[in-house]
């Protein structure tokens, strides 16, 4: 079964391993929101990518959530001391890799090229896309003003409320993406953020026509868990910009793009105007985040 998955950072990257899992990992492209990528102390950064590609390759921290595992912060204790940018959090082992891209990158290189060549060095045998190669940056719009996606999210720890999400550039699919669209059995939106890691991705307008026009189903699963976030903003967003965190205001940030939604036995039953599938959602270890992946397949 061939599957392409829509995907932001952390819960996007715990249930891409599932997935890869649960069919052959040859049959999985994921593409990737690079909406929050950033340039820090002159490195191009793409958290999302590479939160996707470090679960691949199991090099990822479960604790953390995001970056690596066994990793250590010299480089950043010597920014500091130096007076340097130090507001991201940029461990030794994750700049190196920051390094190779940012190099390629300068040298003219795609970022689909580059995080191709990058995937297979750690071994991962599913496909990994970034959504575009053109520069695309998310911002957002709150009472205290517009920020870029990071400053708000890191350097302002998301204490600003959302009142909207804009997206900057005019980008066309990186290649792979569309025919990955066109070739699959069942097109998937991992559990992430819907308005600021699948939003982005649906912002490439002909990623956004190739899901309109499917002629497969498209299966969403919720990032929320009895109506809250796992993690992070999700919920506030949702209750500000939706106007709740029920199953169908998540449905709605998705409207004529999903056939179905995965939804928690702990959120309510509501009637939705697609098809709810409910079942366990919390990706705990492997095993959870596998299952899952199964129940969302099945329901294809
Ligand atoms: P980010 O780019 O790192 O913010 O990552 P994503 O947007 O992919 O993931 C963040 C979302 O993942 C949050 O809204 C969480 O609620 C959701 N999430 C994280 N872990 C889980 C989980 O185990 N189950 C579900 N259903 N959602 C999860
Ligand atoms: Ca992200």
């Amino acid at each position: 079964m061939k599957v392409a998955l829509l995907s932001g950072g952390v819960g996007g990257a715990r249930f891409a391993r599932g997935v890869t899992a649960a069919v052959d990992p040859a049959d999985v492209t994921v593409i990737g929101n690079v909406g929050d990528d950033l340039e820090v102390l002159g490195m191009a950064v793409s958290p999302d990518l590479d939160s996707i590609l470090y679960a691949l390759a199991g090099l990822n921290d479960d604790e953390r959530g995001w970056g690596r595992a066994d990793e250590s912060w010299r480089a950043l204790e010597t920014v500091s001391a130096l007076g340097g940018e130090d507001w991201f959090r940029l461990g030794d082992r994750d700049l190196g890799l920051h390094l190779v891209r940012t190099q390629a990158l300068r040298a003219g290189e795609p970022l689909s090229s580059v995080t191709r060549r990058l995937a297979r060095a750690v071994g991962i045998e599913a496909r990994l896309l970034p959504a575009t190669d053109d520069r695309q940056r998310t911002w957002i719009d709150t009472p205290a003003g517009s920020f870029p996606f990071q400053e708000w999210f890191v350097a302002r720890g998301h204490r600003d409320d959302v009142d909207g999400v804009r997206f900057e550039g005019e980008c066309t699919p990186a290649p792979g993406v569309l025919e990955a669209l066109g070739e699959a059995d069942v097109i998937v939106i991992a559990p992430s953020n819907p308005y600021v890691s699948i939003w982005p991705i649906l912002a490439v307008p002909r990623i956004r026509g190739s899901l309109r026009d499917r002629e497969v189903p498209c299966i969403a699963v919720s990032p929320l868990v009895g109506g809250h976030a796992v993690k992070g903003p999700a919920d506030r967003m949702l209750a500000r910009m939706a106007g709740g965190t029920s199953p169908a205001h998540v449905a709605s940030c998705y409207a004529g793009l999903i056939d179905a939604l995965v939804v928690d036995e702990a959120d309510p039953r509501d009637p939705l105007a697609i098809r709810a599938v409910v079942t366990q959602t919390l990706m705990t270890d492997l095993a959870a985040s596998r299952r899952l992946a199964e129940t969302v397949l099945a329901a294809a």
